[in-house]
């Protein structure tokens, strides 16, 4: 049997007036953005520490601290291809990776085939190996308020030989 590995990974992020929304990659219109050092892709932070995870590396804040200058406004794709580097060259791949995003709004259906076509550019995977759903928080809680936006993910990955 091959070897695999398991990682799951979480983020959210608050959002606010004068922030650009960035999801997977892609930039979507929305009167509030999300808030963070990089740009705050928190669908993109979330598949990061799913495949550090299931390496048993750390998280996204060990390798790309909040507080290092070098990572302000930084491309969450650019981190993202970072640490799919990490995990090639310790001799494994993904084999899929699914995730959810929370977010009351704004609607996220039409933006996702673009968000699944940049994640899996990057990670050298066919869309359909990167499963993308999104789902409101039924107007409860902190991202029911529309005062944040989640991601959970989880990526499966397999030893390259
Ligand atoms: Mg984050």
């Amino acid at each position: 049997m091959a070897k695999i590995r398991i990682g799951n990974g979480y983020d959210i992020h608050r959002l606010v007036a004068g922030r650009s929304l960035i999801l997977g990659g892609v930039k979507i219109e929305h009167e509030l953005g999300l808030l963070g050092h990089s740009d705050a892709d928190v669908l993109t932070h979330a598949i990061m520490d799913a495949m550090l995870g299931a390496l048993s590396l750390g998280d996204i804040g060990h390798y790309f601290p909040p507080t290092d200058p070098q990572w302000a406004g930084a491309d969450s794709l650019v981190l993202l291809k970072q640490v799919y580097q990490l995990i090639r060259e310790r001799g494994w791949q993904i084999e899929n990776i699914d995730s959810v995003v929370v977010a009351e709004r704004p609607k996220l259906k039409p933006h996702i085939e673009k968000m699944r076509d940049r994640l899996s550019d990057v990670l050298e995977l066919k869309p359909d190996q990167v499963g993308i759903k999104a789902t409101t928080n039924e107007k409860l809680d902190s991202v029911g308020r529309e005062e944040g936006i989640a991601a959970y993910a989880v990526a499966l990955l397999v030893a390259s030989d």
